[in-house]
């Protein structure tokens, strides 16, 4: 579903990737971590063409990313982002927020957007907070409607960086949830996160970063009990 080949990404003399080689299949959860700085957003970025790497090959769903304008609406069409600032529009309604990309878009009439943005907050569970505005809103709801904006375009594949990181502790399992009921329905998922009780619920591999490269790359398992790298061994060491 995602095949990333040899990246390589560098900011002026910077090098934030080195030759990352990463491939995701239909349906896996693949769950990122990593110091601050180690090129977890930068590689998150490049995958739905947000930045541009300069060397390599990356295929989502099928499209080479070449950043052509056909290419990049390919893929984005394809994938779904949430980040760690919820960027929703605050002068739109939650709904509105909702129907925006599916009218404008996805070429939906105004009902049909409506109604799949009432069946997807029920799936986030705040079908009530839907004629609000997000200032109106918690972190945790926020990052909610974040999400079922997202799915409001029917991705195949769902990117996540951080989206937790922002929230207050009480907010954070309920968005960790709506992720986990997500990952149970078969999504594609690439979820930069430092909750490692997620991921060891959901992710069918992990991959630990560091320096602008892949360090480690193992399923749960293995990669919590016996981290093949001192480098990791240390980083778990200070968060878990
Ligand atoms: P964090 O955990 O803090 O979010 P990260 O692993 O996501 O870190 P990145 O945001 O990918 O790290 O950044 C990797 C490196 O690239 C950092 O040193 C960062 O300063 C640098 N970088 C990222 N974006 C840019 C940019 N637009 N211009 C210059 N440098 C950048
Ligand atoms: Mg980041």
């Amino acid at each position: 579903m995602i095949k990333v080949e040899n990246i390589s990404k560098t900011f002026g003399d910077f090098h934030a990737l080195k030759n990352v080689s990463l491939e995701v299949l239909t349906g896996e959860k693949v769950v990122v971590c990593g110091p601050s700085g180690s090129g977890k957003s930068t590689l998150i970025r490049c995958i739905n063409g947000l930045e541009r790497h300069d060397e390599g090959l990356i295929e989502v769903a099928d499209n080479r990313l070449t950043h052509t304008s056909s290419s990049l609406r390919a893929v984005r069409s394809s994938v779904g982002m949430v980040f760690q600032q919820f960027n929703l529009f605050p002068h739109l309604t939650v709904k509105q927020n909702l129907t925006l990309g599916p009218v404008r878009t996805r070429k939906l009439s105004q009902p049909d957007a409506d109604k799949l943005a009432m069946a997807y907050l029920e799936r986030v569970r705040i079908p009530e907070q839907a004629d609000k505005f997000p200032r109106q809103l918690s972190g945790g709801q926020q990052q909610r409607v974040a999400i079922a904006r997202s799915l409001c375009m029917e991705p195949q594949i769902m990117l996540f960086d951080e989206p937790t990181s922002a929230l207050d502790p009480e907010m954070i399992n309920e968005v960790l949830d709506v992720m986990s009921e997500l990952a149970g329905s078969g999504m594609t998922m690439i979820c930069v996160t430092h909750e490692m009780g997620f991921a060891k619920r959901v992710a069918d591999t992990m991959v630990f970063m560091d320096h602008g490269e892949i360090v480690e790359k193992a399923p749960p398992e293995q990669f919590f009990s016996n981290p093949g790298t001192e480098r990791c061994r240390d980083f778990l060491s200070k968060i878990l």
